[in-house]
């Protein structure tokens, strides 16, 4: 499985780092997971333009241009025996010595680039839907930044894992944030409902494929603050992620959600979806 790692194409599993990379020892480092679909990958300059913005905002200079990252991850796309694929980008900031909180002067960041098989939602769990537990967000004010120290999310979508359900929805100052390793959406009286961007939430790369979607199909949707209560009389919940894509969940901890059931605007959003994937591979 070849991978790229500062300015190298090897095997995967011969790469290493320092332990004294940043990354490591702080976790100060960003990172993106971008999904290929039969080689393409999807929606790869909204990937680009978020990471140069996670990038900006720990104040480490991109080491390459947008042009040259995009060559980087066709040269893993296209060293791989597998055609849908996930691919994992990690920038730090790098090797220092001794260990310093202090950012370097000198930065020689480390860039890892590697491919992992992606396999979409089965058409079952897209059928059945899916279960959640909710939380109070007990992560840090800049959830905006993707980036690598993730041991609040670790912890937070665990709790799901521990429940024997899927996801895990924040809640903070009783509104809802999204999810451990998602963003959700509610549906309340045929609308679809999406919190506003801001320091709490990474904006999901498909975040914004559902709105654009709902847009061009003329879904009735707002943009507004959602509180706790509205979640939970919602008529339906998504979660979104580029790999999760959009599924519906059908209960949040003890409470069945709508119909318990994937509900019907749930079902042309999937749809349309799908078709975006779909007319994107075809050109
Ligand atoms: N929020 C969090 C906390 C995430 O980790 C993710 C990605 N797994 C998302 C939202 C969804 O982002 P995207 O649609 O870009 O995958």
């Amino acid at each position: 499985r070849t991978a790229y790692l500062n300015g190298q194409f090897a095997p995967l599993d011969t790469l290493q780092v320092s332990v004294m990379d940043r990354g490591f020892l702080f976790g100060d480092g960003v990172y993106e997971v971008i999904p290929v679909y039969s080689r393409q990958p999807f929606r790869l300059t909204e990937h680009l333009k978020r990471l140069e913005s996670s990038l900006a905002a720990i104040s480490l200079p991109s080491p390459y241009t947008q042009a040259h990252w995009a060559e980087l991850i066709k040269t893993v796309v296209a060293a791989q025996d597998f055609d849908d694929q996930s691919i994992y980008l990690q920038i730090t900031r790098g090797v220092s010595w001794p260990r310093n909180h202090v950012m370097p002067a000198e930065v020689m960041p480390t860039v890892l680039i590697y491919a992992d098989t992606l396999i979409p939602p089965p058409a079952a769990l897209i059928e059945a839907g899916v279960t959640a537990v909710s939380a109070s967000d007990i992560r840090w004010l800049r959830c905006n930044i993707k980036a690598t120290s993730l041991l609040a999310n670790v912890l937070l979508r665990q709790m799901a894992v521990d429940a024997g359900v899927a996801e895990t929805v924040l809640f903070r100052d009783g509104l809802l944030i999204e999810g451990a390793s998602s963003n959700i959406f509610v549906v309340s009286q045929g609308e679809i409902l999406a919190p506003p961007p801001s320091h709490l939430m990474l904006t999901g790369i498909t975040y914004d494929l559902i709105l654009e979607l709902a847009r061009q199909h003329g879904m009735p949707h707002r943009v507004c603050e959602i509180t706790e209560q509205q979640v939970r009389d919602a008529d339906e919940i998504w979660l979104t992620s580029s790999s999760k894509e959009v599924q519906a969940v059908i209960r949040l901890d003890d409470r069945v959600v709508g119909q318990g059931k994937p509900g019907p605007v749930f079902r042309e959003m999937h749809c349309h979806y799908q078709q975006f994937k779909r007319d994107v591979m075809r050109n």
